[in-house]
């Protein structure tokens, strides 16, 4: 019998109408604009619970924020994340896959699992970042 069902649901909902990955306070932040009594802690618990069993993804921002998305791939995948809104694109990345194969064989290690993800601008943050900077 599990007790935090509904609050599971809750943040699995939130984090379903979000498009890109998002950190535990912002996604609390906007449980709570929809009226919802669920507190941060639960939130947190709720997120770890979620990528520990493959329903999230979660990764670390470059300033060492906990952040997840609901992925739409269940297979190995990487991500392009949109640092000013957070835009997310999933992406394959053969090379890399072939890559940390050999490099871990190299080294004799089996079993090797990577994470890489990369952080940028989008295409319409950049455009809008160029438009600023060509008025001011
Ligand atoms: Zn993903
Ligand atoms: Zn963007
Ligand atoms: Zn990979």
């Amino acid at each position: 019998m599990k007790r935090n069902t509904w609050q599971r649901e809750a943040v699995r909902g939130a984090l379903d109408s979000t498009g890109g990955f998002i950190s535990a306070q912002a996604l609390h932040a906007s449980l709570h604009a929809t009226g919802s009594p669920i507190g941060l802690a639960t939130v947190y618990r709720a997120l770890a619970d979620l990528a520990g069993q493959g329903e999230a993804d979660s990764l670390q921002s470059p300033d060492g924020e906990s952040l997840y998305r609901a992925c739409s791939s269940d297979g190995h995948h990487h991500h392009l994340i949109c640092r000013n809104c957070g835009l997310t694109v999933e992406i394959s990345a053969t090379e890399v896959e072939t890559w940390a194969k050999s490099v871990a064989a190299e080294h004799g290690f089996t079993q090797a699992a990577h994470v890489v993800d990369v952080f940028g601008l989008c295409a319409s943050c950049s455009a809008l970042l160029a438009a600023g900077a060509a008025s001011a």
